[in-house]
């Protein structure tokens, strides 16, 4: 059974509020259980992140860095058990989830640096006797949300990116995947990161969450998840505050007649199934040219059989594990049966695996399904599993009118060989980030954010940090001294 209590302030408290179950979507079994934050245990929070934040913001970067480095560092060191925690209650791999856990170190040792190189402006004026400095300022307090998908790294990039620019924080981590972030304010904890620095407190959306969004005394949300809980966030702030948004997507891949065909397959299966679908960025729909549509679906149907699928504490190397509950594996089936009862052809997967061992748990095969057009909900929708829908195009101009034919615009794909084909699609997706002939659209030291309804605002690289100051214009009048 996994430890439950909150940080409130430097403290490791158990929490008074009602008990929810945690559950282990491999087996089904309760892994342990968590507390529903009450008002005053939030509230509590709030103000040991506000009396923290002058010190805090006061202190010199380098010693921020320092110990954010150690920060990193413990997480490194505690790499196995974290990784363990959250395999136990998410459901992907164990050699995946050590490397979510290493990327989340890497993350904090980055924004170590990134902060100290934090810098100003000095803008010229009219008169040279004036001076206009331009200081970059922390925000203040910040609540932090985020989904079960990567209950690392999400987390991680909010921590760094605050904590860096010398805000304080209050984190909300997701219900069903709490273990592995609390594991993490424990290493941060244990780093020596001043008493309420970095607080978190456990529980539901709809409450402890509602709550972080609505507090005055919070200066800013950095919220990653669904786009229906975002709107809400945006439309229920009581006060005036910044916002991050990174929301949900429906992510288009295109394959051109020049594409490396193999290396395209290799690619879109790894974005389409990896953590079994459940990923923002991952790839929802693939329109390929007329030419190579059909040798495309046989491979990448051939791809989907062929990888393995298990409890991914049996198999740390399976390529796939459970999904993290019962809701995306429902939405995953609803959005199959609407598509083959559309017209669609089923290529791969389309059920779960077979055995003994599949009987309880929330497991699906990766599934393949070809002709697909709009009118069919994985096309325009986010599916949030391991099902992606493939079509045909004729032009490239079609193949984009299609690919930024929804909603969202968070994460692109494009395989071609051909460079006026990369200069034409890349500049006509509607996207912020595109990825070429590769489908790892993040890294962490470049901006990464969604447009249109994928979100506002960004994560990693520089402008991650910047979303965590405000500018302040000083502007100063000079004298020549009297005996100059
Ligand atoms: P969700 O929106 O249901 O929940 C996300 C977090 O918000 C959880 O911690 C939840 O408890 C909290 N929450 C729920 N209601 C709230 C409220 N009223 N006020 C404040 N907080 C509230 O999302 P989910 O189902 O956990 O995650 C999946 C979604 O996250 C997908 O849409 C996915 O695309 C998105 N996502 C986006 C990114 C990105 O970087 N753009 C990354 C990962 C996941």
């Amino acid at each position: 059974m996994f430890e439950s209590e909150m940080l409130i302030g430097g403290e490791w408290v158990p929490g008074t509020g009602d008990v929810l179950q945690v559950q282990n979507p491999a087996t089904e079994e309760t892994i342990g259980t968590i507390t529903n934050a009450t008002t005053e245990e939030i509230d509590r929070a709030i103000h040991a992140a506000r009396k923290a934040f002058p010190a805090w913001a006061g202190l010199s970067p380098f010693k921020r860095a320092e110990l954010l480095h150690k920060a990193g560092e413990l997480i490194d060191q505690r790499k196995d058990d974290i990784a363990r925690a959250m395999t136990t209650e998410q459901g992907k791999p164990l050699n995946e989830a050590r490397g979510e856990v290493s990327k989340l170190a890497q993350t904090l040792h980055f924004y170590a640096e990134e902060g100290v190189r934090v810098h100003g402006e000095i803008i010229p004026n009219e008169s040279n006797a004036y001076q206009s400095l331009v200081v970059r300022e922390p925000i203040g307090v910040v609540a932090a949300i985020s989904p079960w998908n990567y209950p690392a790294e999400l987390i991680g990039w909010k921590i760094g990116g605050a904590l860096a620019a010398g805000c304080t924080i209050v984190v909300k981590p997701p219900e069903l995947t709490p273990f592995s972030p609390l594991a993490i304010a424990r290493a941060l904890h244990d780093a020596g990161i001043p008493a309420g620095v970095v607080n978190m407190v456990t529980g539901k959306g709809s409450s402890v969450g509602q709550h972080l969004v609505e507090s005055p005394l919070v200066d800013k949300v950095a919220f990653t998840g669904s786009g229906a809980v975002g709107l809400r966030i945006q439309q229920s702030s009581l006060t005036v505050k910044k916002l991050s948004l990174e929301l949900g997507g429906n992510c288009p891949m295109i394959v051109t007649a020049t594409a490396d065909l193999d290396a395209a397959v290799k690619g879109a299966a790894r974005r389409s199934f990896r953590n079994m679908g459940q990923i923002c960025i991952a790839i929802n729909r693939i329109y390929v040219a007329e030419s190579v549509y059909e040798p495309f679906l046989s491979k990448l149907a051939a791809a989907a059989d062929a990888l393995t699928i298990d409890n991914g504490l049996d198999d740390p190397g399976a390529d796939l594990g459970a999904m993290a509950s019962a809701e995306p594996l429902g939405k995953t089936k609803a959005h199959l049966a609407d598509a083959l009862q559309k017209g669609a052809r089923l290529m791969a997967g389309g059920r779960p695996p077979e055995g003994e061992k599949f009987r309880k748990g929330f497991f699906f095969r990766p599934t393949v399904l070809a002709d697909c057009t709009h009118e069919m909900q994985v096309m325009t929708e986010e599916t949030f599993g391991p099902l992606v829908g493939v079509a045909p195009f004729r032009t490239l101009s079609e193949a984009v009118e299609k690919a930024n034919d929804t909603p969202y615009g968070l994460a692109s794909y494009a395989y071609t060989k051909h460079m006026d084909e990369m200069r034409y699609i890349s500049s006509r997706l509607d996207y912020g980030n595109v990825a070429i002939n590769n489908v790892d659209a993040g890294i962490i030291n470049a901006p990464y954010g969604g447009r249109k309804q994928s979100g506002v605002g960004y994560e990693h690289g520089r402008e991650g940090m910047l979303e965590y100051f405000n500018f302040k214009h000083v502007r100063i009048c000079f004298d020549e001294p009297e005996d100059a």
